[in-house]
């Protein structure tokens, strides 16, 4: 009894975790990018780094806020 308590415990944990990356997305910046740097002081779970030639977004950090969209003078991220 104990051990079908625990197993289906565990399923129902890795159940929710997998649908929850199922269904999160991030954002994601463009090209258009032109690494002025503003996104990056904006980001509330600083997932904004900057990368070769553009900044880059963590998609296992982004929460989809859309933060750094609002601040970003050519609309590079957007939801990916
Ligand atoms: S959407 Fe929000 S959490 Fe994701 S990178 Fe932009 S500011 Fe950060
Ligand atoms: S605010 Fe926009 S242009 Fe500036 S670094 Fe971020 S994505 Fe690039």
């Amino acid at each position: 009894m104990y051990g079908e308590n625990l197993w289906g415990e565990y399923n129902a944990l890795y159940i929710d975790k997998y649908r929850y990356k199922e269904v999160t997305m991030a954002y994601k910046i463009n090209s258009e990018c032109i690494s002025c740097g503003a996104c990056e002081a904006e980001c509330p779970v600083n997932c904004i780094t900057e990368g070769d030639g553009i900044y880059v977004i963590d998609p296992e950090v982004c929460i989809e806020c859309g933060a750094c969209a609002s601040v970003c003078p050519v609309g590079a991220p957007n939801p990916a």
